[in-house]
Formats: structure tokens, C-alpha cells, sequence
């Protein structure tokens, strides 16, 4: 591990934007390209929007954890909430499914097409993690 940052922040919709810019600056100090920040950026917003949006269903009292770990290798992202958790995670990540009309339930394929590796846990009870890697 050459470097971590952990950050917990209250399900409200303005930290999506300081997740994306805080993770895409603490993620520069590896060589990524500004292409691959942006992309960076992309999954981060569309793992913290989930988070809030299905995880706390909007309620602003929830808790959203980011787990950024630098590796020799590339960088790993975790982003948590202990909210409603994902039924059925094989239907979730399919494109175009979402359980709320309004969205275009795209956010999955923007966080795989993204990054190199995505992984979804989760349960009913517990809620849910992701977990990135770039
Ligand atoms: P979009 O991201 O395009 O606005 P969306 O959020 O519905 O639409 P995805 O981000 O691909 O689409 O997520 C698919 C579905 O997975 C969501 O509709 C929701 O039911 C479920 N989901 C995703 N993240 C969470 C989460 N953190 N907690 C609970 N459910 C989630
Ligand atoms: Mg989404």
C-alpha cells in the first residue's frame, strides 16, 4: 500500500461532487492520465449518487464511507452504505435496469466500462459495497 484516505460523509446530494473531486485529486498522486481521473470521477459520483439516491433513499441522515487505497499496481475504491441494500445484484448490474422509472439505470455500466474491475456486495439487511479497481 503506498498511500490511504478514508472519508465518511452524510448522505446529502452536494458530496457527490466533493467525493469525485476528492478522490480524483488523492488518486493523481499515481500516474493516471487526466482521461483516466475523469473516468475516475464518473464511477465515483455514479457509486456515491447510488449510495444516497437507493441506499438512503434520499434520507440525509445516512452515513456514505469512501475507501481510497493506492497501490503499486493502480487504485481501489470503495464507497459503503449501510442503507437498503440490492435485492438482486445480478439484475442491478444489468444495463438499463433500475427500480426507479426516472433513471436511465446506467450507472453500473458507467462504473464497469470505467474501471477495470467492479464488485458489488450486498444484502437486504447490511446494505451495500463496492468496490473498484483502476
Ligand atoms: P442511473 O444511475 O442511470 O441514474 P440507477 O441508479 O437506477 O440509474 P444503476 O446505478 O445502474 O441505475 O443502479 C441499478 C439499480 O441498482 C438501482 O436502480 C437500484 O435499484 C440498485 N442500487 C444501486 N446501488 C444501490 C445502493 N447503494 N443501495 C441500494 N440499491 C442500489
Ligand atoms: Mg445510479
Amino acid at each position: 500500500v503506498i498511500n490511504q484516505l478514508k472519508m465518511e460523509f452524510l448522505s446529502l446530494p452536494a458530496n457527490v461532487a466533493f467525493a469525485r473531486v476528492a478522490v480524483a485529486a488523492f488518486a493523481s498522486q499515481l500516474d493516471f492520465t487526466l482521461n483516466d481521473l475523469e473516468e475516475i470521477k464518473v464511477a465515483v459520483s455514479e457509486a456515491v449518487a447510488n449510495a444516497i439516491v437507493h441506499g438512503y433513499e434520499n434520507s440525509p441522515t445516512g452515513i456514505v464511507r469512501v475507501l481510497v487505497t493506492l497501490l503499486e499496481t493502480g487504485v481501489e475504491i470503495r464507497v459503503e452504505d449501510n442503507g437498503k441494500g440490492i435485492a438482486d445484484v445480478k439484475k442491478a448490474l444489468e444495463p438499463a435496469y433500475s427500480t426507479d422509472p426516472e433513471r436511465m439505470g446506467l450507472g453500473f455500466v458507467f462504473m464497469q466500462s470505467f474501471m477495470d474491475r467492479l464488485h458489488v456486495d450486498s444484502s437486504p439487511a447490511r446494505g451495500t459495497r463496492i468496490t473498484m479497481i483502476k
